[in-house]
């Protein structure tokens, strides 16, 4: 807007100069005409000066009301000659200025162009002056062509105005009619809120040029609202399994204080809340780190690390539990080490989980066997079981955070349904995955796909 208001201001400025121009270029070359006209009809000798000025060159000065007017002096200043229309007036006259000039001038209150004329010696010898000093002076009233720049001026300042008042309300108008559907769409942004995420924006109703982005707005509020519906069921379900242990203890203290206990009694109690508090602790320990996980991703420290160790090193982390059931752990001995980029506590995680779990849902003298192996941009761990299997309807789910097949087998060992969704989080992080194949009844086979390290054979 402004970059327009400059260039039309500009422009005019412009015009109006070179009309200015053209007037004054008029008016000038015709009283330098009439001046040399005059000049023509000028004789000069030494004792006396004449005009021959004819009754049709007198006319448009002679006149009362003529805008024509001239002026003859010597160099002295002396007037020769006058024209009538000048009545009493005189044109301004110094002595120093016997030359050849336009200025523009007050005459009587009336703007008036004025042409000092000196003529030089060629004309001075051609109107027979003798070569002696005369000045002409031709004026003329300029009023009408004042007028008209005026009128001029105030035109173009005018159209400059409307110019801008038109194209401002046009500018306007089409940005409001052009933004209405960004406004419908920013409308319905706005209604979106935690409590009704399902709302969409009516993809038909917006423009075509704005349907791309009414989409993308969509799509993005789809996968807003998975995210927001997973978290409200995830803290749902922590805080149901939370809820059960936690009565535990407020029923069994409650039942202990109601009245005087034995010894034994006490014991009892305390053992069912240390027991609960156990289960509790457990599980916040993996909702915190769950969350660590999905929160910390940027923070962890990734490193080319030996895989066999982290699985030796869990191994013997978990072979006082094994051994206390009578489960063996074999691992299938390899001839080079294998190597993997990754975060070390969290691979350590990974395998203790999963370990875990081939302990937990094993038979009492099961057994455990633990391969590794190298396919094309992977390093792949395989833990198989003998234990009880995860029936074929339940293997999709049983990385869902919660998930368990026997609520009351997972519970009794300890499982809070959290592990397998941990492992998930773990290999997703280390840009891998997890492979679960089971044959319920007879165990199962859990492979773990973690990228090669740089440092493989
Ligand atoms: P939990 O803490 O209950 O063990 P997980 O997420 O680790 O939770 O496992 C989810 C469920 O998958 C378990 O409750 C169990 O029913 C089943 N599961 C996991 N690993 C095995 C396995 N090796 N053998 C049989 N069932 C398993």
């Amino acid at each position: 807007m402004a970059v327009l208001f400059v260039i039309l201001s500009v422009l005019g400025v412009l015009l109006y100069f070179s009309l200015s121009k053209i007037v004054y270029d008029a008016v000038d070359s015709g009283l330098l005409s009439r001046a040399k006209a005059l000049a023509t009809l000028v004789s000069n000798d030494n004792s006396k000066t004449e005009f021959e000025f004819s009754d049709e060159i007198m006319w448009e000065y002679n006149s009362p009301k003529s805008k024509n007017f001239f002026q003859i002096r010597r160099l002295d200043g002396f007037t020769l000659e006058k024209s009538a229309s000048l009545k009493d007036s005189e044109l301004p006259f110094s002595e120093k200025e016997a030359r050849t000039y336009f200025k523009t001038i007050l005459l009587k209150g009336a703007p008036v162009r004025l042409f000092n004329f000196h003529p030089p010696d060629e004309i001075e010898n051609a109107s027979k002056t003798g070569g002696h000093g005369l000045v002409i002076q031709c004026a003329e009233d300029i009023q009408h062509q004042i007028n008209l720049l005026k009128r001029y001026r105030l035109t173009l300042s005018l159209s400059i105005l409307s110019i801008m008042l038109i194209s401002a309300s046009g500018g306007f108008i089409i940005s409001r009619k052009a933004l209405a559907p960004v406004k419908d769409i920013s409308d319905t942004v706005d209604k979106i809120s935690e409590s009704n995420l399902s709302e969409r924006i009516n993809v038909e109703n917006v423009s075509k040029e704005l349907q791309t982005l009414a989409s993308s707005f969509n799509r993005t509020f789809d996968r807003l609202e998975i995210t927001f519906n997973r978290q409200r069921q995830f803290v749902a379900d922590a805080s149901h399994e939370l809820r059960t242990p936690l009565s535990v203890i407020m029923s069994q203290s409650e039942i202990a204080l109601r009245k005087e206990r034995s010894l034994e009694e006490y014991k009892n109690a305390l053992t069912a809340v240390m027991e609960a508090a156990g289960i509790m602790s457990a599980t916040v320990q993996k909702l915190l780190s769950l969350t660590r996980l999905s929160t910390v991703k940027i923070s962890l420290k990734f490193e080319t690390i030996v895989l066999n160790e982290i699985i030796r090193e869990s191994v013997k982390l978990l072979s006082p539990l094994a051994e206390q059931r009578g489960i063996s752990i074999d691992i299938v001995p390899v001839t080079e080490p294998f190597m993997v980029y990754g975060n070390r506590e969290s691979l350590l995680e990974l395998f203790t989980n999963l370990l875990d779990n081939s302990i937990k849902y094993n038979v009492p003298q099961g057994k455990i066997y633990i391969s590794t192996r190298k396919e094309t941009g992977f390093i792949v761990c395989a833990i198989k079981d003998t234990g009880i299997g995860i029936p074929e309807g339940d293997l999709d789910k049983v990385c869902d955070r919660f998930y368990r097949v026997d609520k009351s087998r997972s519970k009794e060992s300890g499982g809070s349904g959290l592990g397998l969704s941990i492992c998930q989080e773990i290999v997703k992080l280390h840009g891998g995955r997890i492979d679960i194949e089971s044959k319920f009844g007879s165990g199962t086979a859990v492979s773990v796909f973690l990228k090669k390290g740089k440092d493989n054979a």
